[in-house]
């Protein structure tokens, strides 16, 4: 079975944890660098990204996830798919994995929290998608393929081994954004 690692400096990484256990993957915990060895796969999950920069540094993570992210599969979920993208507002370091702008906060408070079903490229009908405080990507660069959108936004992007969304995939009952994060780790 793949081992897949989850960071966990801060956020929602238990979730991610129990919907690859469920889909057969073993599953490592990411708080230092060390933990990076051996992995198949990496799941950057939701929370603060700014928390989550702050402690990379305290751990000197920044530099290897950030070499980590460019040679393994990875899923970046909300506060990980800002750390994923090239370009952030406002301005913050990222690891400019996949050429995609995204805007902090930006659905504004009457929207800043939903749980919506999207059409999405995956198999199986519309995606439940739980958004909390998501950012929103404004731009999509050569190359990166968008499977979901909410309304005209794009909210779940590929580009290669790299997969990112802007909801929250591991909370609620719909395991395919996993499923097919996985399905890539085989092909990789
Ligand atoms: N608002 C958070 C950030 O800017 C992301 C929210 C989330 O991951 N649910 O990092």
């Amino acid at each position: 079975a793949p081992l897949i690692g989850v960071l966990a400096l801060q956020g929602a990484s238990d979730a991610h944890c129990r919907m690859l256990e469920q889909r057969g993957a073993r599953v490592r915990n990411v708080r230092r660098p060390a933990d990076l060895d051996g992995l198949d796969g990496l799941i950057l999950p939701g929370g603060e990204s700014t928390a989550m920069l702050r402690l990379m540094d305290r751990e000197g993570l920044f530099e290897p996830l950030r070499r980590a992210v460019q040679s393994l599969p990875c899923l970046g979920t909300c506060a990980g798919t800002i750390l994923l993208a090239e370009t952030v507002e406002p301005v913050q370091p990222s690891f400019a994995a996949l050429p995609i702008t995204v805007t902090r906060n930006a659905y504004g408070r009457q929207n800043d929290s939903a749980i919506l079903n999207a059409q999405t490229a995956l198999d199986g009908g519309p995606l439940e998608m739980v958004f909390i405080r998501a950012p929103r990507i404004d731009a999509v660069g050569e190359g990166v393929t968008v499977l979901a959108r909410r309304g005209d936004d794009p909210v779940l992007v590929q580009k290669g081994h790299t997969l990112a969304c802007t909801f929250h995939p591991e909370l609620g009952s719909d395991p395919r954004v996993h499923a097919y994060f996985l399905a890539q780790i085989g092909h990789h």
